[in-house]
């Protein structure tokens, strides 16, 4: 109680001294903004390195190191009406971890503007697609993540692609980068419903040739990034890690070709602990990457 009778605190003093951290470009208010990035940080179904919840906050911080304008397209992104909502809520539970995710990507595509998913482990992902049912996908994963159930659960996150396709149908998913693939799931009739390509394809063909074989007329493409996918040597932090992997690069080449038509974006599977820092800083510079590129090409 204040001297002159009114109740009075603290609070506009206090908020002068506290934040929540945000990706760095953030500088626009939701009502304005083009992309809408937020964290997920959940990793209860991952199989053998968890650590992934921590990965959002280790994002944001790594994306502090970057310039606001990308050189390389000519791009400030401090302009680029990007915001950043912060982390969702979680549980112990995928299946309302999920939930979470549909009911929160659905209002975000519903204004008319682009998610930006900080995962957490690639079940996340399945929340989005939801969303989705006349769109295409684009995977990055050393995993087909082709099962139908894991430790039975069918939300488990090597079950992604296989409900990705349960909800897309097939000849909509291209999952690249794949090198590891059960027998059960190789012999599995919906395999051919998804395109996989190899990371050894790849490598032997080039990403440039790669891009031309995959590329459809599809105008609405969900891109979505398992860390795993690129090669450990680029991004060790992974919570399963899988040698002989794409490069930094290659997914940069697919980023670009393709931004113009994304219409949501999520990286997921990194694990901070295990990190050098580099796989975040990697997912940073992703980030900015499509970002830029979507830019940049819908400026011309
Ligand atoms: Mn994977
Ligand atoms: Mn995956």
């Amino acid at each position: 109680m204040g001297s002159d009778g009114k109740t009075k605190d603290h609070a506009s003093e206090l908020s002068d001294f506290f934040s929540f951290r945000k990706i760095a470009d953030a500088t626009s208010r939701y009502e304005s903004a083009k992309y809408v990035i937020f964290g997920v940080p959940f990793d209860g179904t991952s199989s053998f390195r968890r650590g992934s919840r921590l990965a959002p906050d280790s994002i944001r911080l790594a994306y502090d190191n970057l310039e606001s304008y990308e050189f390389s397209y000519g791009i400030d992104l401090t302009s680029s009406r990007i915001c950043d909502l912060g982390n969702i809520s979680v549980t112990e539970s995928a299946s309302e971890v999920v939930d979470s995710v549909q009911t929160v990507t659905q209002m975000i595509f519903s204004d008319g503007k682009i998610p930006i998913m900080l995962g957490g482990e690639h079940s996340v992902t399945v929340g989005a697609v939801r969303n989705l049912k006349d769109a295409s996908m684009i995977i990055i994963d050393a995993h087909s993540d082709f099962r139908d159930e894991y430790m039975g659960n069918p939300l488990n996150h090597a079950c992604v692609t296989r409900r990705a396709l349960e909800i897309l149908g097939k000849n909509k998913i291209c999952s690249i980068g794949t090198r590891s693939v059960s027998k059960e799931e190789r012999e599995s009739k919906l395999w051919n419903d998804v395109t996989f390509i190899p990371a050894a394809k790849v490598k032997k063909e080039g990403i440039d040739r790669i891009i031309k074989e995959i590329d459809t007329s599809a105008d609405r493409i969900y891109f979505s990034i398992d860390i795993d996918g690129i090669d450990p040597a680029y991004a060790p932090g992974a919570g399963t890690p899988e040698p002989y992997g794409l490069m930094d690069t290659d997914v940069r080449s697919l980023i670009d070709h393709f931004s113009e038509r994304i219409i949501g974006f999520d990286i997921v599977e990194i694990t901070p602990v295990y990190d050098n820092g580099n796989t975040s800083m990697l997912a940073a510079k992703l980030i900015q990457n499509f970002i830029a590129s979507n830019e940049q090409k819908s400026k011309t």
